[in-house]
Parts: structure tokens; sequence; C-alpha cells
């Protein structure tokens, strides 16, 4: 179970402590797309989040690594001029390790940033960099990720149980 908890959980991108990562090491944070970044109904980047994106660019490399396909996540990334993986394939190890080999990034530089247990957080512990959960932005997900909402609350049920990790409480 341990391999579903995030190291750190927050509301949103927004209210994560970016500060504390750059003094922690971290170099290069991975965000997944849809759902943390942006609906999944909205094919272009709000101007929120392009302006947040590059300004973090300033303290951090920033790819955006997604399971979904190319056409998507190309249209999306177009106006920032960020990397992405396209089918990253998460939870397994491929996204992660395309972006480390093309930056020869250290796993302990690496922050995956994403709104799912079953893909984002599980894959970034299995591949052991640094994990940090959002709320999803909609309740609206791809048909591909219902089933694992489905897996999701059955986790979430049995750590809060445990005091590990529950909705909305978030903790860092
Ligand atoms: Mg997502």
């Amino acid at each position: 179970m341990k391999v579903f908890v995030p190291n750190r959980y927050y509301e949103s991108i927004y209210d994560i402590d970016y500060d504390k990562l750059k003094k922690e090491g971290i170099k290069v944070l991975l965000f997944d797309l849809d759902n943390t970044l942006a609906l999944i109904s909205e094919g272009k980047p709000p101007k929120k989040v392009l302006d947040f994106i590059n300004y973090l660019s300033n303290d951090f490399d920033i790819y955006i690594v997604s399971n979904n396909n190319y056409d998507r996540i190309e249209e999306f990334c177009r106006p920032f001029g960020v990397p992405f993986v396209h089918f990253a394939l998460k939870p397994l190890a491929k996204g992660f390790k395309e972006v480390k080999k093309k930056g020869h990034y250290k796993k302990n530089e690496m922050v995956i940033i994403g709104d799912q247990l079953m893909t984002d957080i599980f894959g970034g512990n299995r591949f052991k960099c640094y994990t940090i959960l959002v709320d999803p932005l909609g309740k609206k997900d791809l048909k591909v990720t219902y089933f694992n909402r489905f897996l999701e609350n059955l986790i979430i049920k049995r750590l809060s149980k445990k005091g590990k990790l529950e909705r909305g409480k978030y903790y860092e």
C-alpha cells in the first residue's frame, strides 16, 4: 500500500511549495496533463496555466508526461514550448525513464505531479522519484481512467482508515 502514498498532497499545482522543492534539490518537474494542468475538455492551455508554467521554468526544467495520445499533447504543449512525453504508459517506467535520459537527471532530482494514484503516484513511487498528488481539476475523466478511479477510491478508503491518505487532507 505504501507505493500508493504520495510524498506530498496539495489541492492544486498552485498550492505546491516550489521553493521547498528547489531547496531539496529537485531539478525537473514532470506534470501530468489531464485533470492536473487542465480539464480533459481544454485543448489549449488556459492563460493561467501558461503563465504559471513559464514562471516555474525560471527555476526548473519542465516536462509534460501523459498517457494520452500525441495529438492531444502536442496541441496542448505547442504554446509552451516545453518538452513532452506522450503515451507514457504510467504507472510503467517508460515516460519517467525517457525524461531521466533526456536531461541526465538523478531520480532524486525528479518529481511527478499528478492527479491519479494508479498512474502518477504509483508510477513515480515505483520509479523511486518524488511524488506529489493534487486533486483532479474536473469530475469528468477520460474513459480509460474510469476503472483506475474505481481502484483509487478503494485504495484511498483503506489508506484513510490507517490515517495515511484522505481526500482533502493535504500535507507536505
Ligand atoms: Mg491526470
